[in-house]
């Protein structure tokens, strides 16, 4: 997701809408096995992604930098459940909400993570959203910076491993889905995947810097590695029904699209514009993947349409 009023305003409406809203459990730490928890941020008022924390020997991993604030509340509840240092923070891609509060956990000790691609986004991205974030949030204007601080350290074969024999987490990267640098931590022992964006458990889908056609092969790269627990970056945790879930809608997503083209359809003819942004579509889809439609999802037809009249992804292309 995108750290914008826009977002902010959009997901207090569709987690209202919403059953899922019954699970969801903001700034709740909820330990999913020995060592790890699963912390589910407030993104209703703050804007904020989940948290992972991982406790290895002789180390804490967290994933996600979160933005400021949400950095400063991961900090404290780490410190309630561990006395040890945070080493390595990893973000799952370049987004506000993931990746802007790297200068927060730097500053405290911390090495940032991350795919190479995430760096690459940020360059592509950046400064123009970080100073839009700047204006409209206080936690991102008070760390008085005039851009993103890229992650520290990156890999660029997947996966990229932490073993310190005690756990051991792979650091995966299957393509291009939310991001060009989608990047996820999977725990092989404990079968214990977190996704970020690319795999979300309700109407949390950001398309705009988005590959739709390719995001269904991200998400199997991901099932074949077998997790049972899986960790979104926004909504509640759950299990491989949550990977289902968001390869379903993703492939139901271009489907429909592909359907209404054939059937001669417009562009304008499927979604409704408003202030020039995408505000109502005709298109819809089965009840199977309805956890994952939202208020997001006429921007999402539209993303789709132009990224299979392109023949390229949504995220490479101006609109
Ligand atoms: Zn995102």
């Amino acid at each position: 997701m995108l750290p914008t009023r826009t977002l902010l305003a959009a997901s207090f409406v569709t987690l209202a809408a919403g059953a899922f809203f019954l699970t969801a459990q903001p700034n709740s730490v909820k330990k999913i096995t020995d060592g790890v928890w699963f912390r589910e941020g407030d993104i209703k008022n703050e804007g904020h992604c989940n948290n992972i924390i991982i406790e290895m020997k002789d180390y804490l991993v967290v994933i996600d930098a979160n933005f400021p604030s949400g950095a400063k509340a991961v900090i404290a509840d780490a410190k309630k459940l561990s006395p040890k240092p945070i080493k390595y923070v990893f973000d799952t891609h370049h987004h506000g909400d993931h990746a802007y509060a790297n200068a927060v956990w730097t500053k405290a000790g911390a090495t940032t993570l991350a795919h190479a691609n995430v760096v690459a986004e940020m360059d592509k991205y950046e400064p123009q959203r970080w100073q839009e974030a700047a204006r409209d949030r206080k936690d991102v204007r008070e760390l008085n910076l005039k851009t993103a601080e890229r992650p520290k350290q990156t890999f660029t074969t997947s996966p990229f491993v932490l073993n310190d024999g005690k756990r051991k987490i792979e650091f995966h990267h299957f393509g291009w889905a939310h991001t060009r640098g989608d990047g996820f931590a999977f725990l092989p022992a404990e079968k214990i995947i977190c996704t970020g964006d690319a795999v979300v458990n309700g109407p949390y889908n950001y398309t705009g810097d988005g590959h739709i056609a390719n995001w269904p092969n991200v998400v199997m790269g991901v099932q074949k590695l077998g997790p049972t627990k899986v960790l979104p970056g926004h909504g509640p945790a759950g299990g491989p029904e949550v990977l289902a879930g968001e390869l379903a809608f993703m492939q139901e997503l271009a489907k429909a699209v592909k359907a209404a083209r054939a059937s001669g359809k417009k562009l304008d003819q499927i979604v409704t514009m408003k202030d020039k942004k995408p505000n109502a579509t005709s298109i819809k889809l089965p009840d199977s993947v309805k956890n994952w439609v939202g208020d997001f999802f006429p921007a999402q037809v539209y993303d789709a349409w132009h990224e299979i009249e392109k023949g390229q992804p949504r995220g490479s292309l101006k609109l």
